[in-house]
């Protein structure tokens, strides 16, 4: 991959927590407009990576770089502004806010008013407010729930709220979307839509790094998988690559004979 394509690159990334390697030392770049996804059974550190990225978690060791600029050891609302937006694996809203002040709220890092702009109710502040509302409901159309921007978001379905939170991390305009288990909790229809959507998302030339358990739904819409096994890279390449490779099929074999154990 050339320097200038890519958009998100880790380089021997560690997050150790006491004795647990959570992720231990991973290498991985993600191209501009890509959909990449982050695979993996569960505990092996794939939402450890979305945080460390986001500056949630501050690496042991290892950098993090955006656009070849350092961003570990930033703080999560820097690297908001720099252009890279999330989802949460447990979804964060808030129930009693309509859909669209649920956007709103997520938008503020971006706007330009400061406090003071806020308390004096100035021209400026009222101007960002209408063009927040605006982008706020083009986000909500994006995602396709534009039609009830003044319901309370507690209302929704658990796969509406997946896309409330989507609509919320693409109102801020990101050139990097970070997805934990979007589909987590969807019905087939609500995941066949999503794949439609993160195509849609990717058209406006946002690149994605999708976590995602729904196997259907990663090879359909990824391009490149990096597979993490025990906090380590095992495998890395095409859905079919990744898909006949024998260590990928060991590392999901174990978990779901711990399932059945369990
Ligand atoms: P995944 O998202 O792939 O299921 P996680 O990144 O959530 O895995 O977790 C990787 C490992 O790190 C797990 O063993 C988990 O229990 C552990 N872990 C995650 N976050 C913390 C934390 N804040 N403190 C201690 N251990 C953690
Ligand atoms: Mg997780």
């Amino acid at each position: 991959m050339s320097a200038d394509t890519t958009l998100l690159r880790v380089d021997s990334l560690v997050c150790r927590f006491g004795g647990l390697l959570a992720v231990d030392h991973l290498d991985m770049e993600v191209a501009e407009g890509a959909i990449h996804a982050l695979i993996g059974p569960n505990g092996a550190g794939k939402s450890t990576v979305i945080n460390l990225v986001t500056g949630v978690y501050r690496p042991t060791a290892g950098t993090v770089s955006f656009r070849g600029e350092r961003l570990a050891g930033e703080l999560p609302s820097t690297i908001a502004r720099r252009g890279v937006a999330r989802t949460f694996q447990t979804i964060r809203i808030w129930r009693q806010m309509s859909l669209l002040e649920n956007v709103m709220v997520g938008f503020q890092c971006r706007t330009r008013s400061n406090l003071v702009d806020v308390l004096l109710a100035s021209r400026r502040s009222r101007a960002d407010e209408s063009a927040t509302r605006r982008k706020a409901f083009e986000a909500l159309e994006l995602v396709g729930l534009e039609a009830g921007a003044g319901r309370l978001a507690g209302s929704l379905s658990y796969g509406q709220q997946r896309l409330l939170e989507l609509a919320r991390a693409i109102a801020t305009q990101p050139s990097l979307l970070l997805l934990d288990e979007p589909a987590a909790g969807m019905n087939p229809q609500e995941a066949g839509a999503l794949v439609e959507l993160l195509f849609r998302i990717r058209r406006q030339g946002i690149a994605i790094l999708l976590i995602e358990h729904n196997m259907r739904l990663v090879m359909r819409v990824a391009e490149r998988i990096t597979v993490l096994s025990f906090g380590r890279k095992i495998a890395e390449g095409s859905p079919a690559e990744v898909r006949s490779d024998p260590g990928v099929i060991k590392a999901y074999l174990g978990q779901s004979e711990e399932n059945a154990a369990a």
